[in-house]
């Protein structure tokens, strides 16, 4: 019979532990992806595309190898069980996720009567092989960068030669253009898929690495790899990337972003409600405010750095590192409105959006999560001068302050004829 290889966060054929596992036992294997309505009407229509061009090009990997990519559209258990009954298969080898939805398909699976089998491959160290001496994860960022970097990694697998579907499967239709989903697809959207993604990977290991420890803050240069996308879906191997930054310069500091990439994911594991609950419930009062929050979402706060970061969203599906922590902190801190509406908010339009890293980062500017310092003051207008001093980022996504010269563009409350169409401050846009 064929081990059934179930593709949720790894979209790829290099470096799978679970699929060469699967070829290794049986030979032929049954490589299934499942399309799940409920989940598509909850994404943006980038993220849809997104996944569209990600599974194409794992289709095309499999078939170059003789094999195929199975896609089913409805329920992901029921759907596999399905399958399983078509092929005879009585085993589904994954890649062991981290989040709540996948340790329910598990359990859902097994109580199917199907043996699950995890293998590692969605972070460069899998969660729980570095622990602390006193538990089962590590809570603060920097102890665990020192036991991951002296940690040992396992040996990145090449791709299979050949991958032997049995006969009879029908293999299914990929989703097609973004036709599902919500929203208004984004002008210019990076292709997805393993192949767009290594040579993604390829680029900027040659013209982008070695400035990135004097440039990843700097907002209008968009000097940073572009790679969370193919790392969310798992089109690269976050150990082969890791690998593939070397040891020249700049490879520090951007091995040590996939550290915090593997740190989220490690406390997710353990506390995979993280989406839902505050990983530390501190006192706060939240304010419910459905005006300021709809501000927020659209861009038309009247702070412009809050605004040009929340247009990049919804215009890229992507915003810069530096502009997700304003304007996280501008709806938490300033609007002080709940975490959890700004991270849904994200994830839905995020590209790269995934329960980890979104809703982790998120807890973490909010103070609930793993910030060792969790009142720390934010002064908007601060940012805005330190890592855009120049109003390019601002003029950039905000057409409205597009005659506001140089630094005009952060204060237009300043001026004395206010900027036609856009709005005053909602809330103290910092001085
Ligand atoms: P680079 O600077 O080139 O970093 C390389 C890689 O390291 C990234 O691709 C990413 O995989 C990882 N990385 C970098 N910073 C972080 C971080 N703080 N936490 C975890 N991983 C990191 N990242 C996501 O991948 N998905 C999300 O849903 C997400 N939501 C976020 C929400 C908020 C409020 C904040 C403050 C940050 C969030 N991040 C998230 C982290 C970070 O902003 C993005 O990973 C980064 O901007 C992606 O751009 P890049 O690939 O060019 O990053």
């Amino acid at each position: 019979a064929p081990t059934l290889v179930l593709f949720t966060q790894d979209l790829r054929v290099r470096d799978h532990p679970a699929l060469t596992a699967a070829l290794d036992r049986t030979g032929t294997v049954v490589p299934v992806f499942v399309l799940d309505p409920a989940v598509a009407e909850r994404s943006a229509r980038n993220r849809v595309a997104h996944l569209a061009d990600a599974l194409a090009s794992l289709r095309a990997g499999l078939r170059e190898r003789g094999g195929d990519l199975v896609v089913r559209r409805g329920d992901t258990v029921e759907e596999v069980r399905a399958l399983a009954g078509a092929t005879g298969a009585d085993t589904v080898h994954v890649t062991a996720g981290v989040s709540a939805l996948a340790a329910r398909r598990t359990r859902r699976l097994r109580a199917a009567g199907l043996s699950v089998r995890a293998f590692p491959g969605l972070t460069v160290v899998p969660p729980g092989e570095v622990t602390p001496a006193s538990g089962d994860h590590y809570k603060v960022f920097t102890p665990y960068w020192r036991a991951w970097e002296a940690h040992t990694w396992r040996e990145p697998l090449p791709a299979p030669d050949r991958v032997a579907l049995p006969g009879g499967v029908r293999p299914g239709d990929l989703p097609g253009d973004a036709g599902r989903g919500r929203g208004r697809l984004a002008d210019h959207l990076p292709e997805g898929g393993e192949r767009a993604a290594r040579e993604r990977l390829r680029a900027w290991v040659e013209h982008g690495l070695a400035d990135y420890p004097d440039r990843h803050d700097d907002l209008p240069g968009a000097a940073t790899s572009h790679l969370s996308a193919d790392l969310r879906l798992g089109c690269l191997s976050p150990l082969e990337t890791a690998l593939a930054a070397g040891s020249g310069p700049g490879s520090g500091e951007f091995v040590r972003q996939l550290a915090w990439r593997d740190f989220h994911h490690q406390v997710t594991a353990v506390f995979p409600d993280m989406n839902v609950r505050d990983y530390r419930p501190r006192d706060k009062e939240w304010r419910h405010d459905p005006d300021a929050l709809a501000a927020w979402k659209e861009g038309r706060t009247g702070v412009p750095i809050v605004d040009a970061g929340m247009r990049q969203l919804l215009r890229e599906g992507f915003m810069h590192n530096r502009a997700r922590m304003i304007t996280a902190a501008f709806l938490t801190r300033t609007l002080r409105v709940h975490w959890r509406e700004g991270a849904d908010h994200f994830f839905e339009h995020l590209l790269d959006g995934d329960v980890a890293n979104n809703y982790g980062n998120w807890q973490w500017v909010a103070g609930t999560g793993n910030d060792t310092r969790p009142n720390r003051s934010f002064n908007p207008l601060r940012q805005a001068r330190r890592f855009d001093p120049d109003g390019v980022y601002v003029r950039r996504y905000l057409t409205e302050l597009a005659d506001l010269p140089g630094a005009r563009a952060l204060t237009p409350w300043r001026e004395e004829k206010a900027p036609e169409g856009y709005p005053p401050p909602i809330a103290d846009p910092g001085h």
